[in-house]
């Protein structure tokens, strides 16, 4: 993160520049949370220094504005100021981790949830189309539901299915555990794909054009492995909360020794 906000002690505002590429409805919302790297503000996008670059098309998620956009010079006056930090040196030299990062990453564990109740979602959509459709699509005189190709496919989806729903119904209980959320994402999101893209599987021909919501589902569906941390981001902080976890008891452990060996 690059966006830097600068306080204007004479005239009592903070001044943000920098840019933001993939936010949802950035390009065309009124009025914006944003994050700088030192702080957190309420922009207006019709004050002067806002600026839409571009509004990306997309594979999925049609009713959503996708925006890049870009604050030059920003004047946002003191009471629109969530939060502020001052950072002494210039921004090109700001390394690790400001007050900002750290209220993002308490903020992130809870959106992952939510985007896993999302996965959900579309996954339980997809596979009630796939469940109603082979029963009453005809082949070789039967309904393809009949065949094991197809109806093993429904066990699989549901199964896998209800293991989701039991992880992101733990990480809902305790929505301050970061690897539980991260975990809760991961697997919610790669298993609602699967169960989009087998579910567009079993509709056969049909279900790549648009008769059915499937093929919606599958390219809605795929940005959940991207959007709020992707997969690969969810597995660097679950090993990393592992190992932590490990190093942690290994060392109680010791102490534990320790003291009873005296
Ligand atoms: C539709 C949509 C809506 C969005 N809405 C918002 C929004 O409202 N607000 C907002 O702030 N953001 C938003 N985003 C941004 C989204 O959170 C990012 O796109 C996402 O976090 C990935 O970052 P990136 O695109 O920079 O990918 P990159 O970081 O460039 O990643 C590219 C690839 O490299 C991998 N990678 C990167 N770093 C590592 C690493 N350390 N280890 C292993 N693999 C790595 C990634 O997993 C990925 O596979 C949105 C994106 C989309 C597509």
């Amino acid at each position: 993160m690059r966006t830097i906000a600068n306080y204007d002690k004479v005239n009592n505002e903070f001044i943000l520049n920098g840019e933001k590429r993939f936010i949802t409805n950035g390009s065309i919302a009124d009025t914006l949370v944003v994050y700088a790297r030192n702080g957190g503000f309420i922009v207006q996008s019709d004050w002067e220094g806002y600026e839409v670059i571009e509004e990306y098309k997309m594979m999925g998620l049609h009713g959503l504005h996708l925006g890049h956009i870009k604050f030059n010079n920003l004047r946002i006056p003191k009471a629109n100021a969530l939060f502020y930090q001052e950072i002494k040196e210039p921004s090109e030299k700001i390394v690790g981790k400001t007050s900002t990062i750290e209220s993002l990453q308490n903020m992130l564990g809870p959106e992952r949830v939510i985007l896993s109740a999302q996965a959900l979602g579309v996954a339980k959509r997809a596979l009630e189309i796939a469940i109603q459709y082979t029963q009453e699509r005809i082949q070789f005189k039967k309904p393809i539901s009949e065949f094991e190709g197809i109806n093993f496919k429904i066990a699989e989806m549901s199964t896998n299915f209800e293991a989701a729903r039991a992880l992101v119904e733990k990480a809902v209980n305790d929505m301050r555990d970061s690897i539980l959320a991260a975990m809760a994402k991961l697997f919610s999101c790669q298993t609602a794909f699967k169960i989009c893209d087998d579910a567009l599987q079993c509709l056969g021909g049909i279900g790549y054009t648009n008769k059915y919501a499937v093929e919606r589902c599958l390219r809605d569906v795929r940005l959940l492995r991207i959007g709020g941390g992707t997969d690969e981001i969810m597995k660097y902080i679950i090993q990393k909360g592992i190992y932590k976890k490990s190093q942690q008891s290994s060392k109680e452990m010791l102490k534990k020794e320790f003291f009873e060996s005296d």
